[in-house]
């Protein structure tokens, strides 16, 4: 029946019980409590047992700022922190060092593997630790005796050419020259030496410029590099003009305040061995190190932590993982800086399978989470993360950032190479750390069950001792997704439009309207899964972004 001209609601039987609209936001303060679940109770198991995260969704609250003002600023560690709450995995599929470079340049943090020797892993952090400046305190230098030939050797092994010449060829020696990719590029005689190539008419500073003085004196010289000398005209560091570049291309990167270095984290085992694979990697430069067990409650791994903890005050320790408040108040009360929390829910993991052992993860990251941040212990949801959506209800359960394996092994910042897949499409491998195929491989003489099984970031998933080697893992494949570069700003935009839509400005604001009750929560039946999907299309294309 259509509405005619001044028929009133009451035609159709629905009398309102206020007529007076202005009541609206007063009336809603007669219900105790606002639409939706809190937290707990949505967790509560004894309901409906354990979530994970297609099993709810988060209300929307108020929009009162635009998404780019959403801060997604949090804690890695007790002492670090990130712009963006994105790891990607220590998998020898996911993260060397091209990975951990461009995550931390994009505002996360990439944790490299060590399922490979430690000098080859340290190489790695020494990449990533090399890659972006502010002084440069110790520079690679020639000695006027060196030759154009040495000069390309060293720039095909670390990737820059610029490299100030002194006197004896070291750092705190008089600086003569300075040779750079130009002056190398065309020059054909090897055996020349540099002083035959190199610039002497050179714009130095002096020792005690500050920072962002040095970065002026670079800006206006034009030149490639700033030498900073002392007194003596002895070399004391270099500035590179492509810092700069980096600075004003990724503000978001992880970095520390004073060297401007790009933070790095690497992951290690528990075994006696692995103190010395650690000793490589600080020596290295590393700043975090994840200890890598499928079960952290361990002796060996309470031990490592306090060993750590004791011999390098530095550097920050996360443990794991873990999934109950009990195996994280263990490793509490031994120092972690940060927990990783997840056991079987990645998507190349077969450990609840196999192991009956596990936990469903919306449940274990709200547990461990809540516990640990009475402690201000900082906490990963690790594994299980498929989209924007699942990172969101990942920081929605108390964690402070999430890893993610299979999301980022099909980009163009992983190891190996792409290939056409049986269906024609193109693919990157990606394998668990407890595949048979990971367990089994003796990449630079780790990983092998017949060598040392201690060297390999598979000791997780067996010890030497063991005779069968039980999978916690598969080994596949995954579709191209491009490059982090895109594929990351993607995930932080999405994560700051579903906060928009939360109506929450900071991930900190976040946790804390969750913690009081105020973001409310509702579980999904079966059906409303399906509905909350793309139902009823005859075809369609799922594109991400652009
Ligand atoms: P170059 O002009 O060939 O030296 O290379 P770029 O200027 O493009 O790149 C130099 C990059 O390498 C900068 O980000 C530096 O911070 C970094 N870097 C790290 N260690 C060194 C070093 O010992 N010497 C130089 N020249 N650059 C270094
Ligand atoms: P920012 O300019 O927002 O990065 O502010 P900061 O306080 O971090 O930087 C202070 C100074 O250091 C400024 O002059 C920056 O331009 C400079 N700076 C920041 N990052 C780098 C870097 O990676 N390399 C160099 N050479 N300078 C940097
Ligand atoms: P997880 O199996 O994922 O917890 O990975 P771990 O590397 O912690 O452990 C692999 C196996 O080696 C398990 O059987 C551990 O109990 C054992 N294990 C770990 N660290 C040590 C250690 O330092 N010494 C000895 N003897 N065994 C260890
Ligand atoms: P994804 O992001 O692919 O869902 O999960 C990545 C996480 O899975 C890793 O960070 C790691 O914690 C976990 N993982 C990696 N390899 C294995 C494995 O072989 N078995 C198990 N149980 N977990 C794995």
């Amino acid at each position: 029946m259509p509405i005619a001209n001044g028929d009133s609601l009451d035609n159709f039987g629905m009398k309102a019980e206020i007529q007076d609209y202005s009541k609206a936001l007063d009336v809603l303060k007669e219900y105790p409590t606002r639409d939706g679940l809190d937290v707990d109770t949505l967790i509560d198991s004894d309901k409906h047992g354990a979530l994970t995260y297609n099993d709810f969704l988060i209300l929307p609250g108020y929009i009162g700022f635009p998404a780019s003002d959403v801060s997604l600023d949090t804690p890695v560690t007790k002492r670090i922190t990130l712009k963006a709450p994105l790891l990607s995995s220590p998998m020898d599929t996911v993260t060397e060092h091209n990975m951990a470079i461009h995550m931390a340049l994009l505002g996360g943090l990439g944790v490299i593997h060590h399922n490979c020797s430690p000098q080859d892993q340290a190489e790695m952090v020494k990449k990533v630790k090399r890659y972006e400046n502010g002084f440069i305190l110790d520079p690679v230098v020639l000695s006027p005796k060196a030759t154009v030939g040495e000069a390309k050797n060293l720039k095909a092994k670390w990737g820059f050419g610029g490299f100030p010449v002194t006197e004896n060829g070291t750092l705190r020696s008089k600086l003569v020259g300075i040779v750079t990719s130009r002056d190398i590029q065309f020059h054909h005689n090897l055996d020349d030496p540099v002083t035959a190539v190199m610039a002497t008419d050179l714009v130095t500073a002096p020792a005690g410029t500050t920072l962002a003085e040095a970065n002026d004196v670079l800006r206006s010289s034009k030149k490639g590099k700033l030498p900073i000398v002392d007194g003596d005209s002895n070399l004391v560091s270099l500035l590179s003009r492509s810092d700069l570049m980096k600075n004003l291309h990724y503000p978001l990167a992880s970095k520390l305040p004073q060297s401007k270095q790009l933070i790095c984290a690497a992951t290690i085992g528990t075994r006696e061995e692995d103190k010395e694979r650690l000793r490589l990697l600080v020596e290295a430069g590393l700043d975090i190190v994840i200890l890598d067990s499928s079960q952290g409650n361990s002796i060996f791994q309470l031990e490592m932590v306090k060993f750590v903890k004791k011999t390098y005050p530095e550097i920050d320790v996360i443990g794991g993982n873990v999934v109950t408040r009990e195996q994280a108040a263990a490793l509490i009360a031994a120092g972690v800086d940060g927990l990783r929390i997840g056991m079987g829910s990645g998507s190349a993991c077969i450990t609840q399978e196999v192991m009956a052992v596990g936990r469903p993860q919306a449940a274990a990251v709200r547990s461990v989470s809540s516990f640990a941040a009475r402690f201000g212990v900082p906490c990963i949801a690790d594994g299980g993360i498929q989209n924007v959506g699942h990172i969101v209800k990942g920081l929605a359960m108390g964690a402070s950032t999430v890893m993610m394996g299979g999301l980022l092994a099909g980009t163009t910042e992983s190891p190996g190479e792409y290939f056409v897949s049986s269906e024609g499409q193109l693919v990157k491998a990606y394998r668990g750390m407890g595949s048979i195929a990971a367990m089994e491989d003796k990449k630079a003489g780790a990983g092998s069950k017949d060598s040392k099984a201690s060297n390999a970031g598979t000791a997780r998933y067996f010890s030497e001792k063991d005779r069968v080697l039980v999978a916690q893992g598969v080994a596949g494949s995954v579709l191209d997704r491009g490059s982090i570069t895109k594929f990351i700003p993607y995930l932080v935009a999405g994560i700051q439009h579903s906060l928009q839509e939360i109506g929450v400005k900071s991930i900190e604001a976040f946790h804390d309207e969750i913690n009081k009750g105020l973001v409310r929560f509702e579980m999904r039946s079966a059906s409303a899964q399906t509905e909350g999907n793309v139902h009823g299309l005859h075809n369609y294309e799922k594109k991400l972004y652009s």
